[in-house]
């Protein structure tokens, strides 16, 4: 399986001014390229695809107004043009939105491939640099990577993150869960276990709103201006990172613990247009823990089932089988009118829906579960582990 491992490192004045003007170069060649496209498809119903796009950067590098593109690694510029072709495939294939032209205030990023980087005895050297980069290296790479990828983030920290090969071991017994993704708690188990949600965002917004503050009393173009930025960046930063810790080590542990995962196929961009639950939601994190999960599960041999959204695992009693029960968002605990079984409303769910996560690993794919047919609309599908 191919993996990335990421580190932080320390470049020198040098390093940092190379990769700054890398990072410049491939700002310039990525929109131009994009120009190039859009302009093509606007003005001649015309499709450009990467073999053009090449061509326009060789010709650009021999523009007398373009010589500062040479003094750069030439292929994390290739790289770019890659990478903006696929943007462009997953764009026509409506996987995604269509690529937007880089900023020069956000995070940069330069893509280097083999040919571009050395790395030997433990150290990673970069093309065009004579020393390889101070690498805090927190754990070692299981082989030599095949692509490096240098990044400075909006709050002025460098990561190189490793693309390897790895072999996991697939991972034996374990139980089985079911999850029921929510705001008070991230997340019920099935096994009755509730994980609070940590709230990183939220404890950290006084801390946001006052730096953000100060940044835009800031004059435009100011030094303090620019160190203002850098604070509101450090602020972001620091929720991304406690949250993504966590989200790592809750899907690790889940992943860990069970054969069978069972949870709700969210459409999360669906409901972050729900604005009034939105900052919450994407501050819970549940498309990042669900993508954790999914990829883990594949690289250690653990079937995740993602149940159709529209399955009703809150409405059905999970004891008997009944559905279509009427709960309100202010009903935390209700008692069955049919079997008289007392549920805690996210407990519920989560049984029913690892319930309907056992049948569809049991019975594959088109399987109809009988608490689904009162409902008629539902279906349950299931992603197999790639
Ligand atoms: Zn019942």
């Amino acid at each position: 399986m191919e993996c990335a491992y990421r580190f932080r490192f320390y470049p020198t004045p040098e390093q940092a001014d190379l990769l700054n003007r890398t990072f410049g170069c491939v700002r310039v060649v990525y929109n131009r390229a994009r120009a190039l496209r859009e302009a093509a498809w606007a003005e001649r119903k015309e499709r450009c695809g990467f073999k053009q796009t090449n061509a326009m950067l060789t010709a650009l590098k021999k523009l007398p107004g373009f010589a500062w593109l040479n003094a750069v690694s030439s292929v994390p510029l290739q790289q770019a043009l890659r990478h903006l072709d696929t943007a462009y495939r997953n764009f026509f294939q409506r996987h995604a939105r269509s690529p937007q032209f880089r900023r020069k205030d956000g995070p940069q990023s330069a893509e280097f491939t083999k040919s571009a980087f050395r790395y030997r005895d433990g150290t990673l050297t970069l093309a065009k640099m004579a020393e390889p980069l101070a690498v805090v290296w927190s754990r070692a790479l299981p082989s030599a990577p095949s692509t490096v990828t240098v990044t400075r983030e909006a709050d002025g920290r460098w990561y190189v993150s490793c693309r390897v090969i790895t072999h996991a071991e697939p991972l034996t017994g374990g139980a089985e869960v079911g999850i029921d993704l929510g705001l008070k708690d991230l997340a019920v188990l099935s096994t009755g276990e509730k994980i609070a949600n940590p709230r990183h965002l939220a404890k950290r917004r006084k801390r946001l709103i006052r730096e953000q503050r100060r940044l835009a009393r800031k004059q435009k173009g100011s030094k303090n201006r620019a160190k203002a930025r850098l604070k509101v960046a450090r602020a972001y930063a620091a929720v991304r990172h406690a949250r993504h810790d966590f989200l790592h080590k809750l899907s690790r542990r889940l992943v860990n613990e069970n054969q069978v995962i069972a949870v709700e196929n969210l459409s999360v961009r669906g409901m972050l247009k729900a604005k009034r639950h939105s900052r919450s939601i994407a501050d819970a994190g549940w498309g990042e823990l669900i993508r954790m999960l999914t990829y883990k599960a594949a690289w250690y041999g653990r079937t995740l089932v993602k149940i159709d959204r529209f399955y009703p695992s809150t409405k059905t009693c999970g004891t008997c089988g009944t559905t279509g029960h009427t709960l309100t968002l202010a009903d935390r605990d209700w008692t069955c009118p049919d079997c008289g079984a007392h549920h805690d409303r996210d407990h519920n769910a989560a049984r029913n829906i690892l319930a309907a996560g056992l049948a569809v690993a049991a019975c594959g794919e088109g399987v109809s579960l009988g608490v689904l047919r009162h409902s008629g609309q539902s279906s349950v599908k299931q992603e197999p582990a790639p």
